[in-house]
């Protein structure tokens, strides 16, 4: 099979890569082979082992989507009624809508300049507002670390459970070790647009065997342990299948790879575009070695990032806009925020650029001359 590749076909944003080996299709056709295509199955417990293995977890599960894996790490946490989660503002909605599932309230916190995600400062003031709150949800946007150090540091201070959301940066390292693997739990996304994709899955790792063999349990239907149906809790949907997680030990043998291409279009654009009058690059920081799932940038200058947008989108090539903030969204009106404003600021002046890894040169090159003639 050969993809056709004209001067003008589309360019995405971020779109699902499988390997050329054709890795994906052999874990499939196993499981095709054995007859495991419902839920549960050899590819299913290995994609957990390999995956934990990989980011140096010590359990994992794997669930429907990252959305999933988020709930699923709260009611672990034992959030429920009434308690307060701090949760970054800059992030996707996936985010911050699990809260809600569990009846619980979620206070958005705030981004620095530094990380783009959740400032320490702003936490430690949420902390002396609401001094029980129940945890905290970080996120590692677009591929870039947390201040992990400082954010463990105060969780620890104030008794409250950590957890990342890791689904933009799988692969990503902070001092070394990969993202998901500082807080209590940690969750990945192999949605179609992340770094690898499944089509649709998530995953949950923690180092605590007890809490992941519940989720597990919960994550299909809480089935207690007797030959009719009998339930004593409420139970979930929300197991990955075995067909999907085929696809998923396919890609995880890719993900390096894919981390080598990221990071070498962030570095091209970088070369290209960062003279340009009132550009800034997304940090990314001593201590972060990031998976670039998305390059992004910051404007300052005349040309604003609709611009920017709206010239790419009429040569057929996509682009975004930066996450808007959880606490500018009609739907989590009402909830307090803590900060000043800065998420705020990233998301208006900053936009995400093509980061396809399935991009030429030849289209890294027409992208950053549609860019360039904006500016002159
Ligand atoms: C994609 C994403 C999610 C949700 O993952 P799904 O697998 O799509 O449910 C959660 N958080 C962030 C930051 C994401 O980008």
């Amino acid at each position: 099979m050969t993809t056709q590749k004209t001067t003008n076909s589309r360019i995405y944003l971020s779109s699902p890569h499988m390997s050329d080996e054709g890795y994906e299709q052999e874990y499939i056709k196993e499981a095709f082979d054995t007859n495991w295509i419902a839920p549960l199955g050899k590819n299913v417990n290995e994609f957990e082992k390999e995956l934990a293995a990989k980011v140096g977890s010590g359990h994992a599960a794997a669930l429907s989507s990252g959305t999933a894996a988020i709930h699923m790490a709260l009611k672990a946490a034992g959030v429920g009624e009434g308690d307060v989660v701090f949760c970054q503002s800059l992030t996707f909605s996936a985010t911050a809508n699990p809260i809600i599932y569990q009846n619980a309230i979620p206070v958005f916190i705030d981004s620095d300049y530094k990380t783009w995600n959740m400032s320490p400062i702003a936490l430690e003031k949420a902390f002396e507002k609401y001094p029980n709150a129940k945890a905290v949800l970080v996120v590692h946007l677009y591929g870039l670390a947390v201040d992990m150090d400082k954010i463990v540091e105060i969780c620890k201070k104030h008794n409250a459970i950590l957890i990342e959301d890791a689904a933009e940066s799988l692969g990503t390292t902070y001092k070394g070790k990969y993202t998901g693997t500082f807080g209590d739990y940690g969750i990945f996304s192999f949605n179609g647009n992340k770094i690898i994709t499944t089509s649709g899955g998530g995953m949950l790792v923690s180092d605590n065997e007890e809490r992941i063999a519940k989720v597990r349990f919960w994550s299909t239907q809480s089935r207690d342990q007797a030959r009719h149906y009998q339930h004593s809790e409420i139970g979930y949907n929300y197991r990955m299948s075995n067909i999907v997680a085929g696809i998923g030990r396919g890609q995880l043998r890719v993900l390096d790879q894919r981390v080598t291409k990221k990071k070498y279009i962030f570095d091209f654009y970088k070369r290209e575009l960062e003279q340009l009058d009132g550009i800034r690059f997304m940090p990314i920081n001593k201590w972060n070695e990031s998976n670039c799932w998305l390059s992004c940038v910051m404007l300052s200058g005349q040309v604003k990032p609709l611009d920017v947008m709206e010239t790419l989108e009429k040569e057929n090539i996509e682009s975004r806009p930066i996450w808007k903030p959880m606490h500018m969204q009609p739907v989590f009106e009402g909830y307090d925020f803590i900060g000043e404003g800065v998420s705020d600021k990233i998301f208006e002046s900053g936009v995400c650029l093509p980061s396809d890894t399935k991009m030429t040169d030849e289209d890294l090159s027409r992208i950053c001359n549609v860019i360039k003639e904006l500016w002159k």
